[in-house]
């Protein structure tokens, strides 16, 4: 499964090869949850749209503009949410549209919930996962 997107007539394919990986914040854990997972959701999603965040690291393809200390990326971020650190459902799946995190916590099949961020190197395209346990 690839994603694609266009930004600043620039077309972006994200695949299994050109990701450095999922990331996990803090003690964060997330089974079950993989690369194509991510990239299926953001085909299924309808809203998806990437947008300029700035972060102090910079890709390792070196070819970034310093911007004020930091590095354009572009990113995109959706929730999933978690029962006993398993993944169970994300926010923008054709899934979720008939339920809500209170439903779903209220019948006990989810105890968590996580933001993921999907980061893109505007420059070589290469891109990370990110994993961030939050509150709703
Ligand atoms: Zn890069």
């Amino acid at each position: 499964m690839d994603y694609k997107f266009t930004y600043d007539n620039k077309e972006y394919i994200l695949t299994q090869n050109n990701c450095d990986g999922i990331f996990f914040a803090d003690e964060s854990e997330v089974n079950g949850l993989s690369v194509d997972m991510v990239l299926n959701a953001l085909n299924e999603g309808e809203e998806v749209s990437f947008s300029n965040e700035y972060y102090a690291d910079k890709c390792s393809c070196d070819a970034q503009e310093q911007i004020n200390k930091s590095y354009r990326y572009l990113e995109y971020h959706y929730y999933i949410y978690t029962k006993d650190n398993e993944y169970i459902i994300n926010t923008i799946s054709n899934e979720y549209k008939n339920t809500s995190f209170n439903k779903l916590f209220g019948l006990g099949k989810i105890d968590d919930s996580y933001i993921v961020s999907v980061t893109v190197c505007p420059s070589c395209g290469n891109y990370s996962i990110n994993v961030e346990q939050c509150t709703v």
